[in-house]
């Protein structure tokens, strides 16, 4: 690992924060923790933390001695100074006369001793921090010292590699206790370099920033020299098939699998991150798969994101999935029952009586595909698959010296269940449509456009479907989070089939689809040319047809139901002058909802329909707007508004009917007019 330091750049941040007041020390403490956050082998999502002590003056014009943190919330990789809270150092000392200290007391009292009051609660490594008499203190979980100490000699291992420069610290977790220890171990011997904190991370130390960082590449790449060193490679497993499933075919049974049934045809469902590599294949494919990856997590705060264990399934082979569902179905079965085991085992032995979690995998290892990071949210699933990746490289690191052996269950159930994330239940409820996938057609504008950002604030993971793929991805962009744009002519069967397969392989699934690409065609219906109707018929029948059969296929896939929403018209019951071809088709459409509900509430799939009328940025051009409020003798603004409100109907209206049919969990075979009130178009 190279030392990424670079003068100019230390002082282009010295520079960049000394207006807003920042320090020397802080903008240089915010330079290398950057460089630190920045490289996964060494810190990853919130893992990890630095800080500086420092002097700054308080709104008294006096001097206080202050420990700089990080905060809880912030990501080393792109913190500001923002994210290291100053807390006063003289208070913060004073605790290590204690015999005990619980975690709420500590939170509690760190945040009292903030200077700023609005700051973020300190790190509860703090009392580490504040404990070691250094300027500057880095603190990661590398991968490669991982893969040395989560060894069954890996103190052994340690000692041999880092030797009398560092200090050695016994596994404890992180907190009051661990910063006591911590701070006894380098008293023992104040001229080490840092602490290894077995089967946890590595701490480095040292006056200035620059020297702190390039101890830590230092002892990193000793680390990485000594894994580099009589190396075997992992096995593979025999009998792996020649052929496997398609990720688009799997993705979608394993989401149906993983779903919590909340009776009611309610579901808690999982979004999903796929990754593969070939080292990633090399791990899932490994003759011993079900020992090392099941030994737990390689530095206790994974354990958070990912649990202790990920599911390991069979390999799906093309052709052969529902013997691979019933096979993987047995799998999650087993990890469920196994986890209720381990949460009893382990509540029984702790004081306070903990709430379970629910039981489910946020990792699965799949042989001959790669793994799915597993979460409640796109973000959340690609930080378990971001870990699991990670893991991957480490356990296949810790396997080729020796054999991978983290810390112990009881250990991993501490951090898991501990008081200060069991505190966190229950708490920010979630979106209303979080959990969620959503597909948009012709979302690159208009209703569709603003359909897919109405489905984004209400928490859903949203794929804006365009003819226009450039459209389309600049809506993915304004809907914010994970959402992606993807081109599709939805009047060709099989660009619909890639796009959703698309979404399955990025999302795990679908839920909700809103079939909404459309155009419209005049022409008097006694002259209009057969051509102009069949064009309309293929893109304002046809695809809907395309998409809606798509969007089963992956909902019966799932198991869990879904909801298809169709963009009709006011044309399909209330046809307008010269407007036949585009009303015939959406009269179709109209039956085609009503056929869908039919044919597959028995699947828990509503089917419904948005009729709209007289949408500015819909189907209606500006030249049409002009040529038919010229028409009728009435300005363009009253012709818009003209409806029995009176009031122009915009495209977020629209937008907020698909929004409420897609919660409307008991609704389906249902048509909503969004027109401001047009008593011709009114259904019974
Ligand atoms: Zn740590």
């Amino acid at each position: 690992m190279k030392s990424l330091w670079s003068d100019a750049d230390a002082e282009s941040f010295v520079a960049r924060y000394a207006p807003a007041g920042v320090n020397r020390d802080l903008a240089q403490r915010v330079y290398t923790t950057r460089l630190l956050g920045g490289d996964p082998r060494l810190v990853l999502h919130g893992g990890g933390n630095t800080s500086c002590k420092t002097t700054v003056t308080d709104l008294l014009g006096e001097s206080v001695e202050v420990l700089c943190v990080k905060g809880s919330g912030w990501d080393m990789g792109d913190i500001e100074p923002a994210g290291l809270p100053a807390v006063r150092l003289a208070p913060l000392l004073k605790l290590r006369r204690l015999e005990t200290l619980s975690d709420e007391d500590m939170v509690d009292f760190q945040r009292g001793n903030l200077l700023a009051s609005s700051s973020p609660n300190p790190s509860v490594e703090t009392l580490l921090h504040a404990f070691l008499p250094h300027k500057f203190i880095d603190h990661t979980h590398s991968t490669a010292v991982l893969s040395l100490t989560d060894q069954p000699d890996g103190d052994a291992i340690c000692r041999e590699v880092f030797g009398a420069k560092m200090g050695y610290v016994p596994y404890i977790m992180p907190g009051f206790a661990l910063a006591k220890a911590a701070a006894e171990v380098y008293e023992q011997d104040p001229t080490v370099d840092g602490l290894i904190l077995f089967k946890h991370g590595i701490f480095t130390f040292a006056d200035t920033a620059r020297d702190a960082y390039e101890l830590m590449i230092g002892k990193v790449t000793l680390a990485e020299q000594r894994l580099e060193k009589g190396r075997k490679t992992l096995v593979a497993a025999a009998g792996l098939p020649k052929a496997p499933a398609a990720l688009a075919e799997v993705a979608p049974r394993l989401r149906g699998m993983l779903a919590l049934d909340q009776g009611d045809g309610a579901f808690k469902r999982w979004v999903m991150d796929f990754r593969t590599s070939d080292a990633i294949l090399a791990y899932v494919n490994g003759a011993e798969v079900a020992r090392y990856s099941q030994q737990g997590v390689v530095t206790p705060d994974h354990t958070i994101r990912t649990k202790n264990w990920p599911v390991v399934l069979p390999a799906p082979e093309a052709g052969q999935l529902d013997e691979w569902t019933a096979a993987a179905q047995a799998a999650i079965d087993s990890f469920v029952a196994r986890y209720h085991a381990y949460f009893a085992r382990n509540n029984q032995r702790s004081a306070i009586r903990k709430t379970e979690l629910d039981p489910m995998p946020r990792v699965a290892l799949v042989p001959g595909l790669g793994l799915f990071g597993i979460g409640a949210s796109a973000s959340a699933a690609a930080i378990a698959a971001d870990i699991a990746v990670n893991t991957v490289e480490s356990v296949t690191d810790a396997e080729a010296i020796g054999s991978f052996q983290p810390v112990a269950e009881d250990h991993l159930f501490d951090l898991e269940y501990w008081s200060l994330e069991q505190a966190k239940l229950g708490k920010g409820g979630e979106k209303p449509l979080a959990r969620q996938i959503v597909v948009v057609t012709g979302g690159g504008s208009g209703i569709g456009a603003a359909t897919a950002r109405a489905f984004a604030r209400e928490g859903a993971e949203v794929a804006v479907l365009d003819l226009d793929p450039e459209a389309a991805r600049a809506v993915a962009r304004a809907c914010g989070g994970k959402a992606i744009g993807l081109g599709c002519d939805v009047t060709d069967a099989a660009s619909v089939r890639a796009a959703f397969d698309a979404v399955a392989e990025r999302f795990g699934g679908v839920d909700v689809v809103v079939s909404n690409a459309g155009a419209a065609w005049q022409g008097a219906v006694g002259t209009v040319g057969d051509e102009v109707l069949r064009r309309s018929f293929e893109l304002n029948f046809f695809a809907h047809q395309s998409v809606a059969q798509n969007a089963v296929r992956v909902m019966t896939a799932q198991g869990t139901g879904g909801a298809l929403l169709f963009n009709a018209s006011k044309q399909a019951v209330n046809p307008g002058r010269n407007f036949g071809p585009y009303g015939l088709p959406k009269a179709a459409t109209l039956f085609l909802m009503k056929q869908y509900a039919l044919d597959h509430g028995k699947d828990g799939i509503r089917s419904n329909a948005v009729n709209a009328d007289r949408i500015r940025s819909g189907l209606l051009t500006g030249e049409m707007i002009a040529s038919r409020s010229k028409a009728r003798g009435l300005t363009e603004k009253d012709y818009m508004a003209g409806n029995l409100l009176g009031r122009e109907v915009g495209a977020d209206d629209v937008a907020d009917a698909f929004v409420w049919l897609a919660r409307a969990s008991k609704v389906s075979a249902c048509t909503v007019t969004v027109d401001g009130g047009n008593i011709e178009a009114s259904l019974r």
